[in-house]
């Protein structure tokens, strides 16, 4: 039986991870937290378990927890969300972004999307038939080129994926931004899949542009977030989706084929954590100093950081050092040097090189100072 994904190896996540596992490396690679999360929410999860809410929760999310995510979602974007027909919790955000495809993508549809890119995307595309467009972020500042955006439209071009922050390069988009991608998706009439996953890893002041706060893109966009992120709990795969009730409709008959729904402990726990602002509110000072901790650390060492607004990545590029591709400087700097990063080739179609490896700063200050030390010998 021929392969759907013949080119589509083990992800680079798994492959570092167990790369610093075999070797003894520091893992700054895979994106994850290397600390505890809040005791608080663990003893949640286990009084529900207790209490014997142990069965399937609801299709499109416990309604405990879509309500409480309408109240952050009106509190932090200033706008109303009906937690019955607009809000779905998915098993991670990837398989929100998933059954997004899913719902909407059919055979020889175009979707537009922007390297470098996070892995799931292409294969999620092509599995359901569609036809990935990659674009390429501008360099050296990671920004889309919207002029290029307009050139690559054509009729049958039914979707465009935006990433802010952005996983790895640490972009974020602006206002400006948004309102030509507005302005782009009514003219065309296309769908925009927002991926927010780092919407409160957001640093120096700077405010995440959401589609949530743009009445006209809200109307043909489904954004996405993930509760792994902002409660440090990536493992627990929990996240959701956003979007008008005609489309979510549209998205949870995927999603009710492809998961059906999510552990409902884990979601009660979750719709009680978030009753208090302070559980979330300031995880952008949080990461913005393990970010300033990082870049404190490498100085002196002959890394260049790359500026990161947002997300917990920090890109370095490492011509200073050597000149050989970045899967190879990823691999030695594992094996030989015991420091585990992810090479951002690996986010591109084409494989463009520019000599970059991303450092993932979600680790306690001994982690970080530990890694740095090494790396300031190199
Ligand atoms: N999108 C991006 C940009 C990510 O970085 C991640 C997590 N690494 C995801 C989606 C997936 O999130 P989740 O673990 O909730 O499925
Ligand atoms: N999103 C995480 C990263 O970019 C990894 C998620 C995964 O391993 N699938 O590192």
């Amino acid at each position: 039986i021929p392969s759907r994904l013949p080119d589509v190896g083990t992800s680079i996540f798994t492959v570092m991870s167990k790369m610093a596992l075999d070797y003894g490396a520091i893992n700054l690679s895979q994106g994850f937290p290397d600390f505890s999360i809040d005791r608080q929410i663990i003893e949640l999860v286990h009084r529900y378990m207790v209490e014997d809410h142990n069965q399937y929760a609801p299709m499109p999310g416990a309604v405990a927890l879509r309500n409480a995510i309408a109240s952050v979602i009106g509190r932090t974007y200033g706008r109303s969300v009906d937690p019955e027909t607009e809000i779905t919790v998915t098993p991670g955000a990837t398989e929100a972004i998933f059954s997004i495809i899913a719902a909407f993508i059919t055979t020889g549809d175009e979707v537009l999307l922007f390297d470098p890119s996070y892995d799931s995307y292409n294969p999620a595309i092509r599995l359901n038939g569609g036809v990935p467009v990659h674009l390429h972020m501008r360099q050296p500042d990671f920004s889309i080129d919207w002029a290029e955006v307009r050139q690559k439209i054509t009729s049958r071009t039914r979707m465009i994926m935006i990433n802010t922050p952005h996983n790895p390069s640490g972009a974020v988009l602006s206002a400006a931004d948004l309102l030509e991608l507005e302005r782009i998706a009514l003219q065309h009439n296309l769908l925009v899949v927002s991926d927010e996953v780092y919407e409160r890893l957001i640093y120096d002041g700077t405010l995440h542009q959401s589609v949530l706060c743009y009445p006209g893109l809200a109307a043909q966009s489904l954004a996405v977030f993930s509760f792994g992120k902002t409660f440090h709990a990536t493992g627990w795969k929990v996240g959701y989706a956003v979007g008008p009730s005609a489309l979510m409709k549209e998205v949870r008959k995927a999603h009710q084929f492809i998961a059906f729904s999510v552990n409902t402990p884990v979601q009660l726990a979750l719709a009680e954590y978030l009753q208090t602002p302070d559980h979330y509110e300031r995880l952008g000072d949080f990461y913005q100093q393990k970010r300033d901790f990082f870049l404190e650390q490498i100085k002196g060492s002959s890394f260049e950081p790359r500026p990161c607004k947002g997300s917990y990545f920090q890109l370095v590029s490492y011509r200073g050092i050597s000149s050989q591709p970045d899967v190879a400087m990823a691999e030695e700097l594992t094996q030989k040097f015991k420091v585990a990063a992810i090479p951002v080739s690996v986010f591109y179609q084409d494989k463009t090189d520019n000599r970059l490896l991303r450092f993932c700063f979600a680790k306690k200050e001994e982690t970080l100072a530990k890694a740095c030390e090494i790396l300031r010998k190199l």
